[in-house]
């Protein structure tokens, strides 16, 4: 699929048709809806229920505010391995999402109820999978440790709430490139940049438990002193330091600590991850486009077209995308029709040929492609969410809305889904469920009283008393219950 970033704001009911609805019944489900009492820790004013709650309401900020990468590969690929990680680590008490955020600086942060978010330059600075995980291990276990929601009971005690609303925008603030850190330093004042700063203590279990995670889920520990050796590089080589030590300072003696922690493990080779250069490329050649990263995109090239095989093919995948991205379509089926015959389960390669296919009007071969591939891999959200948009450039829109309708149902947080939906009822003038598909994607954002309105609108267009209509109107008192929720930490 083309990737996508923060969705342009919606104008895009285009079907003027009233009609009754091809499609299922269909609950939308919130994951906060369905999550588990988890208690309070003792002794803590915020329960873990808070920080979730604290966390979701983040997180539509985040999608509203920020340049989120929207892209099922990309974000396939950090979420499973984040869950590598966290499956690994201890005193996981919250379920952990991770998100991708297009920023040319080196940075990542943990946010309440388990969210964690990559700025995508840690995929041009990071050589290989293990010190990309080393970032989000460390990450990670500053969640687990619960570092963040003990700084605000340390600092306030009395009004937890409210400051971290100040802390909460602070986060939004720093994942938006716009804002910088001038703006940033100047007006906030030096209080609230201590608040977020953490403690060397929290550093040193971050880093010292962090390394621990790492190696227990098969990664070379040497990969958390190596990436902090490129952090540590660029304070010298470049005029401005990187983003990620404001928030998780460097002194040398946290680089010396973690290079003697990493020679204490046995000594670990892992192989090249094919899915990190991939991962790699995808994100150079389509993210943060600017002369610095395209030098740094063609420097990477050159390096690996004399590389290992694995190097070639990942340089290859690169020159796909770039011809695809100027519009050259054949030169890039020509280059990618061979290693789809050699890897023909490899499904950054198989979406970049659904891609090609549907630019060239050959919507029916990538749908056959698809339907194959997802016999090997039923669950693949990649290949589901391909195959749906290649039905709906088929025209097969009811086949389309079978498998959009499992797709939001399985991954009900990931706007993908519901744009693809809505789209896919506009093509069948259902106006009705376009306007609810596009109230999901609104809630996603925040937007509660547009997606509301747009929900009420839908009920009104649907036969009085269908199930149709009392979905709508469940939907409406659950994202009333949810604003009302999140009304607390504005
Ligand atoms: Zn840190």
């Amino acid at each position: 699929m083309k990737l996508r970033l923060k969705k342009p704001l919606v104008a895009l009911l285009v079907s003027a048709l009233l009609s009754t609805s091809v499609v299922p019944a269909h609950a939308a489900i919130d994951i906060e809806d369905s999550l588990p009492d988890m208690g309070t820790t003792a002794g803590s004013t915020l329960s873990i229920n808070q920080e979730i709650a604290m966390g979701d309401y983040y997180t539509r900020q985040l999608r509203n505010s920020a340049p989120l990468v929207f892209d099922p590969l990309l974000s396939n690929y950090i979420n499973n391995l984040g869950q590598k990680l966290v499956s690994n680590a201890s005193s996981v008490k919250t379920p952990f999402h991770f998100y991708l955020v297009n920023n040319p600086n080196i940075n990542a942060f943990a946010y309440f109820g388990g969210n964690i978010v990559l700025h995508s330059a840690l995929f041009r600075y990071s050589r290989n999978e293990s010190e990309l995980a080393s970032v989000m291990a460390h990450e990670i276990t500053h969640v687990t440790q619960r570092h963040l929601a003990r700084m605000l009971e340390d600092q306030a005690k009395t009004t937890p709430l409210a400051l971290a609303g100040v802390l909460g925008s602070i986060l939004i603030f720093m994942a938006n490139p716009n804002a910088g850190l001038a703006t940033f330093t100047g007006s906030m004042a030096g209080m609230q940049q201590n608040m977020i700063t953490f403690t060397q203590m929290n550093e040193q279990e971050a880093d010292r438990i962090g390394i621990q995670t790492l190696y227990r889920a098969g990664f070379d520990p040497k990969g958390m002193p190596d990436f902090m050796q490129i952090l540590a590089d660029q304070v010298r080589y470049s005029s401005k330091p990187p983003e990620m030590l404001l928030t998780h300072p460097l002194p040398d003696s946290r680089l010396s600590d973690a290079r003697s922690r990493a020679s204490q493990f046995p000594a670990r080779q892992v192989p090249q991850s094919a899915d990190f250069l991939f991962a790699k490329m995808r994100v150079l050649t389509m993210l943060t486009k600017n002369p610095t990263s395209e030098n740094a995109l063609q420097t990477i090239l050159d390096q690996f077209k004399q590389g290992t095989a694995l190097e070639r093919s990942a340089a290859n995948y690169a020159l796909i995308l770039i011809y695809s991205r100027d519009r050259k379509f054949d030169d890039a089926r020509k280059l990618l029709t061979p290693m789809l015959e050699k890897e023909p389960n490899n499904i950054w390669l198989i979406d970049a040929m659904t891609d090609i296919d549907l630019e060239q009007n050959r919507a029916s071969d990538a749908v056959a492609r698809l339907q194959l591939a997802l016999k090997q891999r039923p669950n693949n959200n990649v290949l589901i969410a391909n195959l749906a948009n290649s039905y709906m450039h088929n025209k097969q829109y009811n086949e389309a809305n079978r498998l959009l309708y499992r797709y939001t149902f399985d991954n009900p947080s990931d706007p993908i889904g519901w744009q693809l939906m809505a789209e896919n009822a506009a093509k069948q003038g259902d106006r009705a469920h376009e306007l609810a598909a596009y109230a999901e994607d609104l809630a996603l954002r925040g937007d509660f009283e547009t997606a509301i309105r747009y929900l009420g609108d839908a009920s009104r267009q649907v036969k009085l008393g269908s199930n149709d209509q009392a979905r709508f109107d469940a939907r409406i008192d659950q994202l009333r219950k949810i604003q009302q929720r999140d009304s607390q930490f504005k």
